[in-house]
């Protein structure tokens, strides 16, 4: 069975990880999408709206697992027998970010990171774009899907 984890917080769930996932499903038996909890970080949306967003998104895919995690990713593959990191890569500077958080993933387990490059459609989408546009009462429902709203 090839499982896979798509980390992040999520916070929101965008149309850009919406489509990560959707895409993931082609290439994977189960997807487990974690989201990490931080604590000496704020968020906009508590984690249970966070997960109800992503469930909701996904009800109709059973591929599609949605959880929280602490600490290391790596130690959460273990403990659930992840052997693939999923991540989406929208530009060069993901790019960066991400090739030293795979290759330090794969110095502490055996773990390979796949990476999906975005559809053009949403690769300009950024959750932290989103909670701009939110705070200031943008129409944010064109970059998040149907299960994302504010109450
Ligand atoms: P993190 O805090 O780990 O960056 P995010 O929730 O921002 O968490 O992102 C989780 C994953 O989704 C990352 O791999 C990120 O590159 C990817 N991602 C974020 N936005 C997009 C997008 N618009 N298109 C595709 N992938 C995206």
């Amino acid at each position: 069975m090839k499982r896979a984890i798509f980390p992040g917080s999520f916070d929101p769930f965008t149309l850009g990880h919406y489509d990560i996932i959707k895409r993931g499903v082609t290439l994977f038996d189960e997807i487990i999408v974690a989201i990490g909890v931080n604590s000496s970080k704020t968020y906009m949306f508590s984690l249970e709206e966070r997960q109800q967003f992503i469930r909701e998104a996904f009800k109709d895919e059973p591929k599609v697992k949605v959880t929280t995690y602490k600490g290391l990713t790596v130690d959460f593959c273990k403990a659930n027998n992840v052997e693939f990191i999923l991540r989406g890569l929208r530009n060069p500077a993901d790019f960066e970010f991400e090739k030293a958080i795979a290759h330090t993933n794969r110095d502490l387990a055996a773990i390979e990171t796949v990476f999906l490059l975005t559809s053009a459609e949403t690769s300009y989408i950024a959750s932290s774009i989103v909670r701009d546009v939110i705070r200031n009462n943008g129409d944010y429902t064109k970059l998040v899907p149907n299960s994302v709203r504010v109450k």
